[in-house]
């Protein structure tokens, strides 16, 4: 196929965010190219079922969700490109964009690269991913109903998910590799006075064991070096997210966590015509739909850019 170099708009990333901004250029007849990179769809491509996307009352499994998408934007005439943007230069005009596939220029341009959610690294981590290890709670927690589960870390995102999960759970042990917690005094008290919530400090998770879920973590005492199991039916890690956003320090203004700053409720970066959305501009609501919003948002914004400036 061969795509045109020069584009009106180019989203970089997919996902929530960047399909739904498909959607809508491509409905507004602006024919945008998607580079999609090597692992398109984002983060529900490690999830199975998602229950709380509107629309779907049975639930629909993530990766299929990501599939509809890009189907209904290819439908309307996106292009799509399966490779990583290797390069940008946002403050050239237009905008330059580079793949292992050539080099594109655009008028406008969408990002949505998302973030990655940190991982232990463990290789038992990768293979139950999605089949009792996970990484939002809000998705996946009523998966867990009067089940004993585990959060890992000790962040205001671990305790957030661990008090949010005592909702399912009939017990939520945090683990966390010291004894003293990082999160906001506020959060700490709240899941303190939780009676559902254990903590079991200065232990880190050695290996998740489970043929196909996870059936029990073995945990390693970071001072002792003794290990122990704990059995548990659901594991999620919450030891912080990275934007994906390397590719363009230098060129765009980050918040103090290293996420896309956009300006008020728009989707505008610090460069005129470029616009990002999804989870690497979000580090607060991180939910598909909410990445949808915003990638509705961003499409909007790039489109009126367009119009005004030819
Ligand atoms: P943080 O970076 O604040 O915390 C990460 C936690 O994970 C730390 O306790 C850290 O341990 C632990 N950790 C990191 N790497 C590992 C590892 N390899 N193995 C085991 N443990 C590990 O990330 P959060 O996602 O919690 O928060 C990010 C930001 O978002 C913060 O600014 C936070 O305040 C904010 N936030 C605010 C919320 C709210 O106000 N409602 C809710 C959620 C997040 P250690 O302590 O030893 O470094």
């Amino acid at each position: 196929m061969d795509i045109p170099s020069h584009q009106k708009v180019i989203v970089i990333g997919s996902g929530p965010a960047g399909y739904t901004s498909a959607i809508y250029l491509s409905r507004a007849n602006l024919k945008p190219l998607v580079i999609e990179g090597y692992m398109s769809g984002g983060q529900l491509m490690w999830t199975t079922e998602v229950e709380n996307f509107p629309g779907f009352p049975e639930g629909v499994m993530g990766p299929d969700l990501m599939q509809n998408m890009r189907k209904q934007a290819e439908k309307f005439g996106a292009t799509f490109l399966t490779v990583d943007a290797t390069k940008v230069d946002l403050q050239a005009n237009p905008k330059v964009i580079e793949t292992p596939k050539g080099t594109f220029t655009a008028d406008s341009v969408v990002l949505s690269t998302g973030a990655t959610a940190r991982m232990l690294g463990l290789e038992s981590e990768k293979r139950l991913l999605g089949h009792g290890v996970a990484t939002c709670a809000t998705c996946d927690g009523a998966f867990y109903k009067e089940k004993e589960i585990a959060v890992v870390g000790g962040g205001d995102s671990a305790l957030e998910e661990a008090t949010f999960l005592t909702r399912f759970a009939s017990k939520v042990y945090v683990l966390h590799r010291r004894d003293t917690l990082k999160a906001s005094d506020a959060m700490q008290d709240r899941a303190r006075a939780n009676p559902k919530i254990e903590f079991i400090w200065n232990v880190e998770v050695a290996e998740f064991v489970g043929e196909k879920k996870l059936e029990k973590v073995i945990l390693r005492d970071t001072q002792t070096g003794e290990m122990r199991d704990l059995a548990i039916a659901g594991c999620f890690i919450a030891i912080g997210h990275i934007p994906n956003t390397t590719m363009f320090q230098g060129q765009l203004e980050l918040d103090s966590l290293g996420y896309l700053h956009t300006e008020g409720k728009s989707s505008k970066t610090t460069i005129p015509g470029v616009f990002a959305c999804g989870d690497v501009q979000d580090h607060v609501y991180r939910q598909a739909i909410t990445a949808a919003g915003s990638g509705c948002v961003a499409a909007l914004d790039a489109e009126r850019y367009l119009d005004h400036h030819g």
